[in-house]
């Protein structure tokens, strides 16, 4: 989910296609190839690339995550490092090609201390009320606003990083922003929420700039 920027600002991540996306290896490859300097070579890594719309990746659901080792440590750090640079509130795994069940998010403001959560394997056992999120966006969707329809108040049960049970109740921002990245790991966008209309339009306007791209290049 975006932050107060729409764009986001990062440099071009690192090369990778669908099936490598699929192992985690887009994250886990360190550039050079040699495992032995894994942790040095990430210090100076390029952020990861979050994937934007039309990737169909974004489209398919996460499978839960089953062993919560140090490499998962390590790419809930990449995730949490990306977010915060993107800037972004949330991010889901999918968004950075990782098709495991996790999320982070950090609904701080800007003058409060960074307040990073994580969320492995969440999903939303009770939800009331409604509520507009306004102007919502998605790092996965740029240059794109909607109002889209929320559940004012839910319960989410998950695990954190440590595997340990973890329920989390919400309400407002917090749980327009879970229900947005819970959404990511389902495989929907926030564009699958709005009216029919505004999604054509949208996509109409992608698909005319990948046109004018391809025809630059
Ligand atoms: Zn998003």
């Amino acid at each position: 989910m975006s932050g107060d920027r729409l764009r986001s600002m990062l440099p071009e991540g690192l090369p990778g296609n669908e099936s490598d996306r699929k192992t985690g290896l887009l994250l886990m490859t360190p550039l050079t190839g040699d495992p032995i300097c894994f942790d040095a070579c990430y210090a100076n890594m390029p952020n990861v690339k979050i994937l934007t719309y039309p990737d169909k990746f974004l489209l398919q659901p996460t499978a839960p995550l089953e062993n919560i080792d140090g490499q998962v440590q390590r790419m809930i750090d990449e995730m949490a490092k990306t977010m915060y640079l993107a800037p972004g509130i949330g991010l889901a795994s999918i968004q950075v090609g990782w098709d495991r069940s996790v999320l982070v998010y950090d609904i701080a403001s800007r003058d409060e201390r960074r307040d990073l959560h994580v969320l492995i394997n969440p999903r939303i056992v009770s939800s009331e009320g409604d509520i507009i999120s306004d102007n919502e966006g998605c790092l996965s969707v740029p240059d794109f606003r909607a109002d889209v329809k929320r559940s004012e108040r839910i319960l989410v049960e998950g695990l954190d990083r440590e595997g340990r049970p973890l329920r989390v109740e919400a309400e407002g921002l917090h749980a327009i922003v879970l229900q947005h990245e819970i959404d990511h790991l389902n495989g929907r966008l926030f564009i699958d929420r709005i009216s029919a209309l505004k999604r054509e339009l949208y996509k109409r306007r992608v698909r005319k700039a990948i046109r004018e791209n391809e025809a630059a290049v």
